[in-house]
């Protein structure tokens, strides 16, 4: 092959394009990995700011019955530990230790809405109900991670015995796919209870999905070193298997028909395959096919017009501490990873209809009624607050702490903002806000401790990854999703309609996530091997 083709070219070095690059060149492909940033890895990864380590993407990871067979299946060694959870709401906490602590999720929500006992005791059956089938779903490990041919015993003791099991559970799921929010209200009265369950899941979250995180919340665990250890570890594994990776590299154009890609200073590198573990509506807007099979041509415009009508779901706000204060101090309240809401209240409006008020009259809007709004949010609000040194105490330089507090945030809000010209501003309002709820309630410690703290917003976030609308798991559940939705034939999710050409990544099977992002990436590199075949 001459020195700029490929059999395989990924675009995308987060988890799902470092995914398939690995698999593809294990199997002795000529592969090249290419990444806009200096760095892979994507929404999996770790910075470092004055000895303080930071998770800049998803805090802890999820198995799934995939990340760990992934790891084993490629020989990737990666130190890991439990990441436990807490959960809380005003003054009472809950550390989640066992299936158990369901009880105890229960008597904490009786305690705080006494009325509304008898509900509770409903949709607790639910949740455990849940976490059955989540036991069947990710009680093996994911097959597509195992050599069926060789691993007789896996094939016959474990996935055949299985099958049933699973076949009769996704039925379970996909009759559990209405919004979340709709299937609470059938159950509970309280709104506010509704919210406390619900408010730090996406808008319109099947409720399967939702009601999972229990489960969820047994399942993470943290790589030493960060989660960006994940990453680095993968790209490790690619360069050691000759796979090429070119980074500080952006895509601007596919043509399809030559099969070659063009980056931004003109170079092209050409391919036999290519696999985008990107944004897809970047990938729809910049492919040209003039040259194809009518048929393709036509095939690709349906579904070009089906993405660029879509959007991506919500995104986040992340406020970074470095704080003058020992771990201790916070082990004592809560574990490394804690979602908290200070109001046992709830969002109710607030997060949508009151949000999406002021964002349909951003003409006639007052400042002052933006950050009144901003207010509210901030006090009624779920966080998702992550403390790497209580995972890996090497993480903080010594008697400090470093924390990551987030929640899901709209980027159409972040945008106007900027259009507006008042940015920073807002940035700083909402830093000390959150700061402010967070110190009067469940971190008394941090008033006066803080070293520095700064922010990513969504606009962060779409400026890295390139991730449209700042997205972090691709499509909103707020249309129908213009990809695969069903386990069962998630195989199709990294088919576009182009035949050379893959998808793979957040944006390429909904719901998604990490594991999702790893198995569409190995599912790309299972489909290109099988091209080569034939
Ligand atoms: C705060 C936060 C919390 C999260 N929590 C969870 C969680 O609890 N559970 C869970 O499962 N998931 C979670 N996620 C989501 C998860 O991290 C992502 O869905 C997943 O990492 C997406 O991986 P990806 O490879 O598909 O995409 P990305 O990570 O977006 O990677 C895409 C890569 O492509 C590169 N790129 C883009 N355009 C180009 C171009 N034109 N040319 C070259 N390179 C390009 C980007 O720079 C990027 O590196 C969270 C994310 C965040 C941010």
């Amino acid at each position: 092959m001459s020195e700029n083709s490929y059999h395989t070219i990924i675009v995308g070095g987060g988890i799902a394009g470092l995914t398939s690059a690995a698999y593809l060149s294990r199997e002795g492909q000529k592969v090249l990995l290419v990444e806009k940033n200096k760095e892979c890895g994507g929404l999996v990864n770790t910075f470092v700011r004055d000895g303080f380590h930071f998770d800049a993407g998803i805090r802890a990871l999820e198995d799934a019955g995939i990340i760990l067979p992934m790891l084993k299946e490629l020989n990737i060694p990666l130190e890991i530990v439990k990441s436990p959870v807490s959960v809380g709401v005003e003054n009472e906490i809950l550390h989640i230790e066992n299936l158990d602590s369901l009880i105890k999720y229960r008597d904490l929500l009786t305690k705080l809405y006494p009325e509304s006992e008898v509900e509770i005791h409903e949709i607790i059956k639910i949740i455990r109900k849940i976490m059955k089938d989540m036991d069947v779903l990710y009680g093996i490990e994911n097959p597509v991670f195992k050599d069926l041919k060789r691993d007789r015993i896996f094939l016959f003791k474990k996935l055949l015995p299985w099958l049933p099991k699973f076949i009769f559970t996704v039925g379970r799921i996909n009759r559990m796919n209405m919004p979340v929010e709709d299937y609470l209200e059938k159950i509970l009265k309280n709104p506010s209870l509704r919210d406390i369950i619900s408010q730090h899941f996406f808008k319109n979250t099947p409720t399967f999905f939702a009601l999972s995180y229990f489960s969820l919340y047994l399942d993470y665990f943290y790589p030493k070193g960060g989660t960006g250890k994940l990453s680095e570890a993968l790209k490790n594994k690619i360069i050691e298997c000759g796979g090429e990776i070119k980074t500080e590299t952006k895509i601007i154009d596919v043509k399809a028909d030559e099969r070659l890609v063009k980056d931004e200073k003109n170079a092209t590198y050409k391919y036999d395959n290519l696999i985008w573990a990107a944004d897809l509506k970047t990938f729809y807007k910049i492919a040209e096919i003039e040259g194809l099979l009518p048929e393709i041509q036509t095939k690709f415009e349906k579904s070009k017009s089906k993405m660029l009508n879509n959007r991506g779901g919500d995104s986040v706000y992340t406020l970074f501490l470095e704080v003058d204060e020992p771990l201790e101090s916070f082990k004592k309240i809560a574990n490394g990873h804690f979602f908290y809401t200070p109001s046992k209240l709830g969002l109710g409006e607030t997060h949508w209809d009151e949000l999406n008020n002021l964002l349909s009259n951003w003409d006639k809007v007052e400042r002052e009624q933006i950050l009144a709004w901003l207010d509210k949010f901030t006090r009624l609000n779920t966080y998702e607050i992550s403390i790497p040194g209580l995972k890996d105490p090497e993480l903080v330089p010594g008697g400090k702490s470093g924390l990551i507090i987030s929640f899901l945030a709209e980027y159409d809000l972040f945008k106007k903002i900027q259009m507006s010209g008042w940015y920073d501003e807002f940035n700083s309002e909402l830093e000390s806000r959150i700061l402010s709820v967070i110190s009067d309630s469940v971190y008394p410690m941090l008033k006066d401790k803080i070293i520095t703290s700064f922010s990513f917003t969504p606009l962060s976030i779409e400026n890295r990854v390139g991730s449209s609308e700042g997205a972090i798991t691709g499509w909103s559940f707020q249309n129908p999703v213009p990809v695969i939705n069903k386990i069962q034939i998630s195989d199709r999710s990294v088919l576009t309609p182009i035949p050379s050409i893959f998808q793979a990544g957040q944006w390429a099977y909904s719901p998604a996530g990490v594991p999702m992002s790893i198995l569409t990436g190995k599912l790309a590199a299972n489909k290109v091997l099988k091209r080569e075949a034939t």
